[in-house]
């Protein structure tokens, strides 16, 4: 959607004046957002430090700093622009006490729009019998469990647009491995993702050559590419240096067209829920490129009425284009792994309704939690090709869809998050720019929410 057609969060823009601070009335904040050249942080220095022999600090801090930051072991005067805390080797109550010294000072310093980043182990990594986090160790599996809900709160006790997320890995998970993970956690891109934990497993994943272009040379469809959210994909890829092929239905060949042009891309006009859909798409990307590298599974409907009106019609249509149609061009891509690139990213549009569930739409939020299951099961069977399968869940986004909204409704669903507002379709874009890349690879089968941290099925 043109930027002159988004629903404006009049509220938002108001609690910025002047006369709203003279009134004391609370500041909705602007999230700062990506752009191409922006570095990774801005406002103030990053503090980089771990409780105990955490292996991701030093990477950590190397990596900050080749983008430009300065890092510092210590909370000081100056505001602090990210704080990441690696509490991967933490097993004990004191280890977690030593955790709160640390971030109760930081957190005061937190700038507007910052970040605080968690690295902690999977609690009860039962694949290791002699480590410490094995189930065997309660202490150490309560402590592991017990940074899932410190992030989680303080993720809504922050202000100002800061957001926390965790990243919870593997005993061997390597430090390359989290490297675009915390990247994108850190930077702008990441603005309506708050409250999330992101389990990046021990696959070791292809570099990222340029992390101004991520998807340079890669291939990425695109379902539902002609308006809204998929729109918003297609630009978000193609800026990031993927080469787009856009699908919609017939019926929306315009947009579609316009998506095709402005991304460089081309257009496959496809009902993906047609029989023969899967084998006109993989025909049509072996034929002009010889591979796929990103499918994104964006298009998806609603036909909403509560259960007890429900008819057939309005379950089959939703549940074959969000579900079905899912379910069978990953089975045809898993059959032809030849056509598959080298590390083979899927990412699959569900939605917080799939999590939280909503009155009036339990065909949709079937359909949307049916894509969670179906991406727990074929993670496995991805990897074995190099390959991965994610889930983004946004919550609210500002779209046409909620544009048409009652202002009550609309206003409701803005603000019962963290971050008091809608998110944009960028960012749930970017979201997927992340796991669509090469060097995402060891995060897979993971569900990642962009909702702002809404409450709705928190
Ligand atoms: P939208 O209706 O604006 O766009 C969906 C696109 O999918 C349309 O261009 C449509 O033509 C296409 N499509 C529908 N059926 C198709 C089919 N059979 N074959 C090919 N293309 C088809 O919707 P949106 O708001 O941009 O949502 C995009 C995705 O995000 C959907 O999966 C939706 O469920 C999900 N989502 C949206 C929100 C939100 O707040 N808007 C929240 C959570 C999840």
């Amino acid at each position: 959607m043109p930027p002159s057609k988004m629903p404006a969060d009049t509220l938002r823009n108001w609690s910025n004046t002047g006369l709203a601070r003279r009134l004391g009335a609370p500041r909705i904040p602007v999230l700062r957002r990506y752009s191409p050249g922006q570095p990774l942080l801005e406002g103030g220095p990053a503090l980089v430090a771990a409780v105990g022999d955490g292996r991701f600090a030093k990477p950590i801090a190397a990596l900050v700093a080749e983008h430009g930051a300065t890092v510092v072991t210590e909370t000081g005067d100056e505001k602090l622009a990210a704080v990441v805390l690696d509490l991967t080797e933490i097993a004990t109550l004191s280890e977690l006490a030593e955790a709160q010294r640390i971030l109760t000072p930081a957190v005061r310093k937190l700038a507007p729009s910052g970040r605080l980043l968690l690295l902690g182990p999977v609690s009860g990594d039962g694949r290791h019998g002699d480590h410490r986090h094995s189930q065997g160790n309660a202490e150490a599996v309560a402590v592991a469990q017990a940074l899932d809900g410190l992030v989680r709160s303080v993720a809504k006790e922050l202000r100002a647009g800061a957001t926390a997320n965790m990243v919870v890995v593997d005993v061997d998970t390597t430090p390359a491995a989290v490297e675009s993970t915390v990247r994108f956690l850190l930077s702008a891109r990441s603005a309506y993702v708050d409250g999330q934990v992101v389990h990046v497993g021990a696959a070791e994943p292809a570099g990222v050559a340029d992390p101004q272009r991520p998807l340079a040379g890669r291939v990425a469809v695109v379902t539902g590419a002609a308006r809204g959210i998929g729109a918003a994909i297609a630009d978000t890829l193609a800026r990031d240096g993927a080469t787009i092929v856009a699908v919609d239905v017939p019926a929306a060949g315009e947009g579609l067209a316009a998506v095709a042009n402005r991304t460089g891309g081309t257009a496959l006009q496809l009902d993906i829920t047609a029989s023969d859909a899967a084998s006109r798409l993989l025909a049509f990307v072996e034929e002009r490129f010889g591979r796929v590298d990103l499918v994104v599974h964006n298009a998806g409907i609603t036909r909403d009425k509560l259960l007890a009106n429900m008819d057939a019609e309005r379950w089959d249509a939703v549940l074959a284009v969000n579900l079905g149609a899912q379910l069978t061009i990953n089975e045809a891509l898993l059959a032809a792994p030849d056509l598959l690139g080298p590390d083979a990213r899927v990412v699959c549009v569900s939605s917080q309704t799939g999590i939280a569930g909503n009155r009036g739409q339990t065909n949709y939020a079937a359909s949307k939690a049916g894509i969670i299951g179906m991406v727990r099961a074929l993670a496995p069977r991805f990897a074995e090709h190099g390959a991965t399968i994610n889930a983004v869940a946004p919550g609210f986004i500002e779209t046409e869809m909620t544009a048409r909204m009652p202002l009550g409704t609309r206003e409701a669903g803005r603000r019962v998050n963290s971050l008091r507002q809608g998110g944009l379709p960028v960012d749930v874009a970017e979201t997927i720019g992340w796991l669509g890349q090469a060097s995402s690879g060891a995060v897979n089968g993971q569900v990642v929410r962009v909702c702002g941290q809404s409450m709705l099925g928190a």
